[in-house]
């Protein structure tokens, strides 16, 4: 796999000796992004206003937009609440969404539509199954009543990569408009304006940017957030006001979590240090790689094969031996200073583990051993999953 390249120093541990999070966010951050957070700043202030600019500039370059054709508009919350006002801000009253769901975060975008009262309509491909390019296609031949497909970039409930670039060429190719979730790929998986076509996407400040959770943000092409006045259900979740105000004043229009800025272009400059989008991802990469490999020499068997396997989160099969407990596993392995993630199949057992966060390749050769002495301390002699599992994964095709 990875014969020749030099392997990178080890990063630092965790100070004050917490456990490291093995989840899709809040995740493990950087001591300096922690230490960011001990002054106080005005929110009106020019020192601050200055920062948020600079919040807007950076992640605005790192969708790769040059030609001053994108904005970035923060929204205070987790999220969800930026997925909410994405949703609420750009679809139109009279627009009708077609929601591409493979796990629990599309099955949210929909909720969140019917929220809102907006017309929308669900591929649901249930636990996993990613929905392909020539499906959206027929669908929007189907009912040319929808004007915006909804997608979401990594499905962190199973941790599969879903093919955006084949959906927005579908998408396009029929006049319609895309909307991403890119929350937990954002910062580590390219998603460039210029090599795949969408109008918004969102994701939040404590994902692959590393920085700490209570604020998300929208990526919107400028066009798009002036037609966008006048739609929003929510005065909060306005993004069409939010940006107004801030291209006005400089501001958020209402209390900023001034702390989590702070620590978020700390984690800004630290991607940066890092090698920007290639360099975070190469680093995640990594960390699935060498996890995924250990794991699999244990005998876990992951619920995707290697070509939807996202470098985000990967999902494991629990294994048939009776002797094993998932409460009795995460317990272990927390006292070995990992947390872990539970499942979101429905169909057989399984857990998540998290690859995002400041952690290397050599925290994830720990995880592994530390999975190793927990499988032997609860008398586990094969991590193999049931035949029942492997029969689900093969409805999978390559
Ligand atoms: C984390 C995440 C969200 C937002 O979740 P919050 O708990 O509201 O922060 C939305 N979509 C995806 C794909 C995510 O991974």
């Amino acid at each position: 796999m990875s014969a020749t390249r030099t392997t990178p120093e080890p990063l630092p541990a965790p100070k004050l000796g917490e456990p490291y999070l093995l989840t899709p966010g809040p995740l493990t951050t950087a001591f300096e992004v922690k230490e960011a957070m001990l002054r106080d700043w005005g929110s009106w202030d020019a020192d601050f206003r200055a920062m948020t600019a600079q919040l807007c500039e950076r992640l605005v370059a790192l969708a790769g937009d040059t030609r001053g054709e994108f904005a970035c508009v923060p929204m205070q919350g987790s999220g969800s609440f930026a997925v909410e006002a994405m949703l609420g801000s750009f679809v139109p009253r009279d627009g009708k969404v077609l929601v591409l769901a493979n796990g629990a975060y599309g099955l949210r975008a929909a909720e969140t539509l019917r929220y809102l009262g907006r017309a929308h309509t669900l591929i649901d491909k249930g636990d996993y199954m990613p929905p392909r390019g020539d499906e959206v296609g027929a669908a929007l031949d189907a009912d040319p009543a929808i004007t915006h497909v909804m997608v979401i970039h990594c499905e962190t409930s199973s941790g599969i990569l879903n093919p955006v670039a084949e959906i927005s060429e579908a998408v396009y190719a029929r006049g319609r408009k895309l909307l991403v979730d890119s929350m937990s790929a954002f910062g580590a998986i390219p998603l460039d304006v210029n090599q795949i076509r969408y109008e918004a996407m969102v994701s939040s400040a404590n994902k692959c940017i590393e920085g700490v959770p209570g604020f998300g943000f929208v990526i919107a092409r400028k066009s798009e957030l002036e037609a966008a006045k006048g739609n929003s259900h929510s005065l909060c979740l306005d993004v069409h006001a939010q940006w107004a105000y801030l291209v006005k004043t400089g501001q958020w229009r209402y209390t900023p979590p001034t702390h989590v800025v702070a620590a978020f272009l700390k984690a800004l400059e630290m991607h940066a240090a890092e090698g920007g989008v290639a360099g975070r991802g190469a680093r995640y990469a990594r960390n699935r790689d060498v996890m995924v490999e250990g794991m699999r020499a244990l005998g876990f068997e992951t619920l995707l094969k290697d070509r939807w396997l996202s470098p985000i989160i990967v999902t494991f099969f629990c294994p048939a031996d009776a002797a094993f407990s998932f409460s009795r596993f995460y317990d272990l392995m927390k006292a070995k200073g990992f947390i872990i993630y539970p499942g979101k199949l429905t169909v057989v057992d399984s857990f998540r583990v998290g690859c995002i966060g400041r952690m290397d390749e050599h925290v994830m050769r720990r995880v592994v051993a530390a999975a190793a002495e927990a499988l032997a301390e609860m008398g586990v002699a094969s991590a193999a999953p049931p035949a029942a599992a492997i029969a689900e994964r093969a409805r999978l095709a390559a």
